[in-house]
């Protein structure tokens, strides 16, 4: 379809053509129904078969341990910055957060209004380029939880392994990176992502724990901010984000018909070369904001060395159909959005653009 731009957008990002073509043929009637998904009642077998699959798509493409819970929720990752804290950090406890980027500080910032929080490793100095060593990551072995944000979508790092925290239950926001690459879910307590970015449009949480947690976690909320009332539920305590949960079930058919998680992140990996390959043999006029041992597959950031140049770089790339390229408003610069969705030639398009765009300009 030559009307499909270029879509580098950070989230909601792009989702796979034949997933759009796929909703877009059901709209109308959906399974002999005679209705979309948007129309049938959560309640009932269609939706309740839909629902239940996204969960089992999801379970087998991670490998989520049987003793995890999978739930769909609202609010956006924004409210698993509150909701992580209400239901784990109970008074005379203290909750690590180790600090990446503005979602991190975000994350830690609810918290600090609920409960007792502490830093427990930093990497603001300099702008967020790096991923703090696991020897620099300090909490107590009674701490609450330690929380990461295993993608930095701003900044453009990425956790490339993730610490051992034992005893101490491990929270990541995943929002950026869920589904990207392969690796053990048995390492986190919790794990989080909104679903715009990997999974589907936006609309959908997910929320993945592990049951022994969970069963740890404070009684005494308001029934919607409980995780249990939700485990307990199949995530249908009340109405679910159905239209979301769909997409999210077509969108997870795709990346198993793609050959899973491990085929998905061997594209994610060459992408994302094309462009850092493209940074690092420009002489410096291409400069990756990230250190290369934290680059994230996901956000690529970087700059211009002049600020007249990038902006005329940005202007050209726009025009030439490039969309989504701007740095976040927080940070300036260039950030190409390369989730699982954005197809190889959409990378490789920009990587010529900026070979190109550079030969003229040096
Ligand atoms: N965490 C990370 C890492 C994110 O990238 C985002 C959104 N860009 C959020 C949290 C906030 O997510 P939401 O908008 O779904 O609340």
């Amino acid at each position: 379809n030559s009307k499909r731009a270029y879509n580098f957008n950070a989230g909601p990002a792009a989702l796979p053509l034949v997933v759009l073509e796929k909703a877009q043929a059901e709209l109308l009637d959906f399974n002999g129904t005679g209705m979309s998904v948007m129309e049938l009642s959560h309640r009932g077998k269609d939706y309740e078969a839909v629902h239940n699959r996204a969960i089992e798509l999801l379970r087998e493409l991670m490998a989520i341990p049987q003793d995890y819970e999978v739930l769909f929720l609202q609010g956006g990752a924004s409210l698993q910055f509150s909701m992580v804290p209400m239901n784990f950090l109970a008074a005379g406890k203290k909750a690590g957060y180790v600090m990446t980027g503005s979602w991190s500080e975000k994350a830690y910032a609810e918290a600090a209004k609920l409960g007792e929080v502490f830093v427990a490793a930093t990497a603001k100095e300099g702008n967020y380029r790096r991923i703090p060593a696991w020897e620099e990551i300090s909490y107590g072995a009674d701490s609450a939880y330690l929380h990461i944000t295993s993608n930095n979508t701003i900044f453009g790092t990425e956790w490339q392994a993730f610490p051992d925290t034992g005893a101490v239950p491990l929270v990541a926001d995943m929002s950026s990176d869920i589904l990207s690459k392969p690796f053990a879910v048995k390492k986190f307590a919790l794990i989080y992502a909104g679903a715009q970015k990997n999974l589907g449009p936006s609309g959908v949480t997910v929320v993945i724990i592990r049951r022994d947690f969970l069963e740890q976690a404070n009684k005494n909320l308001p029934t919607m901010l409980c995780y249990a009332t939700h485990a307990k539920n199949n995530s249908m305590y009340n109405t679910p984000p159905t239209f979301g949960i769909y997409m999210m079930k077509l969108m997870l058919e795709w990346v198993k018909a793609e050959g899973g998680v491990p085929a998905i992140y061997k594209r994610n990996r060459e992408k994302a070369a094309l462009i850092y390959d493209a940074i690092d043999a420009s002489n410096g006029f291409y400069v990756g904001h990230a250190q290369p041992e934290a680059r994230s597959l996901m956000n690529i950031t970087f700059r211009l060395a002049e600020e007249e140049l990038e902006k005329k770089f940005l202007d050209q790339a726009k025009k030439t159909g490039f969309v989504g390229l701007n740095g976040h408003r927080s940070v300036g610069g260039c950030r190409a959005s390369s989730y699982n969705a954005v197809p190889y030639e959409s990378c490789q398009a920009l990587r010529d653009f900026m070979l190109a765009f550079q030969k003229e300009n040096a």
